[in-house]
Parts: C-alpha cells; structure tokens; sequence
C-alpha cells in the first residue's frame, strides 16, 4: 500500500476531474474523461505519465475525451459492468463490490444507480477517498435520470455509511446552488448555515467546494438527512418513510 496523491482539475463549464498518483510505483489514474486536452493539460502540469483510467457513467461529460485519451496515452480503461456497451473504449468492466489493486492500494467498485443505472463509484478505503461522479455532490445529488427515487435513496444510503472521514470527490462544482436549495428546506441547521457562508467565499476566490467528506454531508446535505426530525417537520412529513422524504427533497430540488 503506498500514500497516493490526488490532483484535481475543472474541466468543461463545472466538471472536475482527478488524476490519482502513487509516487512509489508511477502508476496514474484519471477519474472520467470528458475532455481530453484538459485531462492531458493536467498530466503535463504534474509529469505524470496515465497508466488507467476510471469511468463513473456513461455521460458524455465523463466519458467524451475516454477513447482519444486511451490511444494517445496506452492506458487501460475500466468501467461500470452494467450496460457496459454504452461507454467506448472499456478494457475492463467492473460491478458492485468487486475490487482491484491500484498502486498496492485497495479499490472497490459501489454501485450506485439513481442519476444513470450504470454509475459505479470508487471507494479506496485504505487512502479514506471514495469517487461519487454524479452520485453524492457537496450538499446535493445527481438528478434522477434512469432511476426512481428509491433507488438513488438506496444507493446515497451506500455511501452515508462509509466511514464518517473518507473524502467525497464528486464530478461537479453545484455547491452554491445547493446550498441555496438546502437553507430552503433545512433553514435552522446551523452547520448548514456556516458551510453555506463558508462556500460563497471559497467560490469568490475561485477554490472548489470538492472535495467534502461523508461528516460534513451528513451534518448539511438534505439528500443523506431523510430521517432528520427537523427536516421531516420543515416538510410536514414527521410520519413518512425515509424514502418518501428523499423523494419529496428531490421532487423539490428539480422544481427549485
Ligand atoms: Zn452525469
Ligand atoms: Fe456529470
């Protein structure tokens, strides 16, 4: 097992990508690849050389740049197992609760469908990191494109009982439209109400919000906080269902 560096990169309007690198072995993996010449802008800037890289979805903002990247760097390419032909350029396909080594250091695939069936997150439980793509994001979650709330409620539920220190990377920088959406329906969550100040002057100064940990989340996000009695008596849902307040807080961030 051997300590990894991560560099983090914007790419598109509000994507981020992370080259993930082991300076014992050399070995470099890029979490999803929409744009080529911004993931090979980011190589360059470290010097470090791509041995793999790993896809989320099958969306074209993290997997546009995918087949280009491959043939101009020879790195092997792994991938949801589901629905696996919907994502050019996959050497291997991977599926829930499957691991591989990556640098010594132990990866495990999460399968986590909701915002598309495919999606698989990568949780490096020895480096405390776990790779949402379009799952969980800082103070918010994917919109239900291919799924039902349940299912997405089920998949967040996954990644809420990761160990509370392990590092959300997530795909996109939506924090302050979250944070917005999140006072709406949590408005007297005091550590919501700092995070939220905290973000406008990280984004003022041009910083990401990304990545979060899986404490923070639980304390502010309002799609890991279904079972939250202040929440549930915000919405007049003190006697529903987890599932159905989790389908209640989404049907209203879409409306939002
Ligand atoms: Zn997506
Ligand atoms: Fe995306």
């Amino acid at each position: 097992m051997s300590k990894l560096n991560v560099h983090q990169y914007p790419y598109l309007s509000d994507n981020y990508g992370v080259l993930l690198h082991s300076p014992d072995s050399g070995e470099t993996t890029c979490i999803d690849c929409g744009d080529a010449n911004a993931a090979k802008a980011a190589l360059k800037k470290t010097g470090w050389s791509l041995t793999e890289i790993w896809v989320t979805h099958h969306h074209g903002d993290h997997t546009d740049g995918v087949v280009a990247l491959k043939k101009e760097t020879g790195a092997t390419v792994k991938g949801p197992a589901p629905l696996s032909q919907n994502i050019a350029g996959l050497d291997t396909t991977i599926k829930d609760g499957e691991s591989f080594s990556f640098a010594g250091n132990t990866v495990t695939a999460i399968h986590t469908p909701g915002h598309t069936k495919d999606m698989i997150n990568y949780y490096l439980p020895d480096e405390c990191i776990v790779f949402t793509g379009d799952t969980l994001f800082t103070l918010g979650c994917g919109r239900l494109f291919e799924c039902d709330a349940d299912t997405m409620h089920t998949s967040l539920t996954k990644l809420a009982a990761l160990p509370a220190d392990t590092m959300v990377y997530s795909s996109h920088e939506y924090t302050l439209a979250n944070a917005k959406f999140a006072l709406s329906v949590d408005p007297d969550n005091k550590a919501l109400q700092m995070r939220a100040q905290q973000f406008e002057s990280l984004r003022a100064d041009g910083k990401p919000t990304v990545p979060s940990t899986i404490k923070e989340e639980l304390a502010t996000n309002p799609f890991l906080r279904s079972n939250d009695p202040d929440l549930r008596a915000f919405l007049g849902m003190e006697n529903a269902s987890d599932e159905e307040v989790f389908a209640e807080v989404r049907r209203r961030k879409d409306n939002f």
